[in-house]
């Protein structure tokens, strides 16, 4: 039973959207499993630029059928934005899939999430303010509304009035804000149904239907590894499970039905938002200057100037083992070409001088490691254009197995700038 996932492998921004795009084309579904709009992914295709935040990426291709599974929470007016801006320009839409028993991202939940970001003042998490985290919330206490739900008006607006009661009184006796207006979110929510009606499916049979057939079924993680709730640097972590695992709850699956799991590692680390990063650079510094300029290292949503720092091999060999990863592929190599060294972290060193090898669980004492470097020699050339690993400089080649040896799984493959064919793929890929 043929799937494959596609996982970041550090704090999102890997590149997954190109190798899912890569991947999909493979693919009979390309299925997302797990979190809202704030993935924001970015495919470059003949020169153009897509960027999705719902719709997973492989609707670039018409023969694929993209999932939106039962993990993902929907803002429906987002969700209908994006189909049209796909519609404009010539991508048929008609073929995605909504899980009926994915959860709905709702006013109050926009509302709770950007006045509990202000009142949590600096110890914020740096949320997109999208009510991404309070709708998961609101799933796990049982008083979510579901896709499902606009199918049935007088359902809808006996769960909505049952939530509103609370909600209403929150915002108003808490936060001192104006109480939402159960009519006004009814009508607003009604008018998506007739758009939306026709994609809402049952998205477990599909892709049950698809591996029973033995076509290759894709799911695709948004953001990634440390940001996931349960082993990412939480609270400063998104509200769902990025990690593979995820696949299993978010999509329907048990995971025997998981034969490939590519990890996507980028060739340096950054990070958006709070929480603990132990490569990171100091503002200022002229490495993490480049970085950020050659990399493009601002948020794709929010435009945010991200975090950066030298890649992570401690971090990363926890990621292989949270994911079982089967392999990885190292995303914007071309990033690090300027450099004539090139750090890379293989061990933590404590306050105390303790040598950790291993992500410590304690999180005051991760957030005060210092990093311990190996430095790698730079190649001092450009390698944009490179199609074949033979083609890399030694010194890149070298870069990339030095990775592989120390997370333990084989590198299968490179990409070395943001278009489609700039993807190096080693001979070891299946
Ligand atoms: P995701 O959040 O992991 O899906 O990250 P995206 O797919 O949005 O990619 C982040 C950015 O990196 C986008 O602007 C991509 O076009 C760009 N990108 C991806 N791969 C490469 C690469 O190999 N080299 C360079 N220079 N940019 C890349």
């Amino acid at each position: 039973m043929p799937g494959a996932v596609i996982v970041g492998m550090q704090w999102g921004d890997e590149g997954k959207g190109r190798f899912t795009d890569y991947l999909a084309k493979e693919a009979a579904l390309c299925v997302r499993y797990q979190g809202g709009h704030n993935a924001g992914h970015t495919i470059i295709v003949d020169g153009e630029v897509f960027k999705l935040q719902l719709v997973p990426s492989g609707v670039l291709y018409p023969w694929v059928t993209p999932v939106i599974g039962n993990g993902v929470v929907v803002d429906p007016a987002v969700l209908i934005e994006e189909l049209d801006m796909l519609e404009r320009r010539g991508v048929d839409t008609r073929r995605i899939r909504l899980s009926g028993n994915a959860h709905l991202i709702m006013p109050y939940h926009q509302e709770l999430d950007r006045v509990s970001e202000r009142y949590l003042g600096k110890n914020k998490l740096g949320t997109t303010k999208r009510g991404i985290g309070p709708a998961y919330g609101d799933k796990a206490w049982r008083v979510g509304l579901r896709v499902q739900d606009l199918l049935d008006p007088k359902i809808f607006r006996a769960k909505l009035d049952l939530a509103l009661r609370e909600k209403n009184g929150v915002l108003t006796k808490v936060y001192n804000r104006l109480p939402l207006d159960a009519n006004e979110i009814t009508d607003r929510y009604m008018s998506y149904v007739e758009r939306l009606a026709p994609l809402i499916d049952d998205t477990v049979h599909l892709v049950h239907e698809a591996l029973d057939a033995q076509q290759w079924v894709l799911f695709e993680g948004a953001q990634a590894t440390f940001l996931d709730l349960d082993h990412g640097t939480y609270p400063y972590v998104t509200s769902s499970n990025p990690i593979a695992g995820g696949v299993c709850t978010g999509a329907g699956v048990g995971p025997r039905a998981i034969e490939r799991i590519v990890g996507i590692v980028k060739a340096y680390t950054t990070r958006v938002g709070s929480g603990p990063f132990p490569t990171e650079l100091p503002e200022g510094d002229p490495v993490g200057d480049l970085l950020v300029e050659r990399g493009g290292e601002f948020g794709t949503n929010t435009g945010r100037r991200r975090r950066t720092g030298w890649l992570d091999l401690v971090m990363l060999r926890h990621a292989v083992r949270l994911n079982t990863a089967t392999e990885l592929a190292v995303t914007k190599l071309d990033v690090l070409s300027p450099f004539d060294e090139i750090k890379v972290c293989v061990a933590y060193e404590g306050d105390d001088g303790t040598r950790y090898e291993h992500v410590p669980y304690h999180q005051s004492v991760l957030h005060h490691v210092r990093p311990v470097y190996e430095t790698l020699p730079g190649w001092g050339s450009d390698i944009e254009a490179v199609a074949r690993l033979e083609d890399l400089p030694g010194a890149a080649r070298d870069y990339v197995r030095y990775v592989e040896e120390f997370a333990g799984v084989p590198v299968t493959f490179v990409s070395v700038g943001p278009a489609r064919d700039q993807t190096v793929v080693l001979p070891r890929a299946a």
